[in-house]
């Protein structure tokens, strides 16, 4: 039988160079199959040229070397089949910073920018209510640190802890802190609110468990076939982890700090009873961009047990 090496790139097939804008047109082509073609193409062309998205647009005439023709054919056939964009590059914005992401960690959801934002201002009650009050902050599953070093990027007087059970995931979040000059930020590893460290009453604790339910649809589509499922799939309906940090939270949080969880967006009503059931007041849940409800939050009691540890 003759196997022949296959390759869906015909600037492979011929020993001729092609031009910025013609690796774009055929990488195109390509990736037909993802809603964002074009874009995926500039972004993943970028990358291996080292250059910023604009460098393609003013040079559209210049010939790719063998190099990174071959090294752009590689991404593009990997993208094809599925891979993010975010793993192809190791890169992926969110809020003002650049992260590093592996497949070790969930790719950053412009969504959980919701979450940043209700965090920083929610900050105003709690504490003296100064702009400057040093809040002891946590993220539970910080994965690659997106919500922790976004608001330590804010906020760089806050005293922020990052647990993850995974230290994986750690590994990636601390090289970001590394990187961002966010040195701030504790990275603990451990389950939810057991990482913490003891003795410390926390104003605010805020989290982006995993929450789709094991058997929903959207796990075998797009950029969910390749990311961590510890990170994205929860028992009970996708509730179980949110339950866990709604339960322990309480005995973490000082008197009138806040908790603020993202979840599903037909899992408000189901996060805003866990929330009430575990003591919490003030509970409401805020929509996101899409007017999806996306963030429910509660405030602990203040006639509530001093039980944190
Ligand atoms: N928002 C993500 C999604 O639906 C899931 C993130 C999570 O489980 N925390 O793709």
């Amino acid at each position: 039988m003759n196997i022949r090496p296959t390759c869906s790139l015909s600037w492979r097939r011929e020993p001729v160079t092609v031009s910025i804008h013609q690796a774009l047109t055929q990488a195109t082509r390509v990736l037909v199959a993802s809603d964002t073609a074009r874009l995926d193409a500039e972004v993943l062309l970028a990358c291996v040229l080292g250059k910023a998205r604009s460098y393609l647009f003013s040079r559209p005439e210049t010939e790719l070397s063998d190099e990174h023709s071959a090294a752009f054919a590689a991404l593009v056939t990997r993208r094809a089949a599925g891979e993010p964009v975010a793993y192809l590059t190791g890169m992926r914005g969110f809020w003002t910073l650049d992260l590093k992401v592996t497949s070790a960690v969930l790719i950053p959801r412009p969504e959980t920018e919701l979450l940043v934002e209700l965090a920083l201002m929610l900050a105003q009650r709690v504490g003296d209510g100064r702009p400057d009050a040093p809040l002891v902050v946590a993220d539970l599953g910080t994965g690659s640190g997106a919500i922790a070093l976004a608001l330590a990027s804010e906020r760089p007087h806050w005293q922020i802890h990052a647990s993850d059970r995974s230290e994986q995931a750690l590994d990636v979040a601390r090289h970001n802190a590394g990187r961002l000059g966010l040195e701030s930020v504790n990275f603990v590893q451990g389950d939810w609110c057991d990482a913490l460290p003891a003795g410390v009453g926390f104003d605010m604790i805020v989290s982006n468990p995993p929450y789709i339910a094991g058997e929903d649809p959207h796990l075998v589509r797009g950029d969910l076939v390749f990311e961590p499922r510890s990170a994205l799939v929860a028992d009970e309906r996708g509730l179980r982890d949110l339950a866990t940090i709604c339960r322990q939270s309480g005995l973490w949080l000082r008197d009138g700090g806040y908790l603020l969880l993202e979840h599903g967006y037909e899992q408000a009503a189901d996060v805003r009873t866990l929330l009430t059931s575990a003591g919490f007041e003030n509970v409401r849940s805020e929509r996101d961009l899409a007017g999806h409800e996306r963030v429910t939050l509660g405030r602990r009691a203040t006639s509530g047990e001093n039980t944190y540890a």
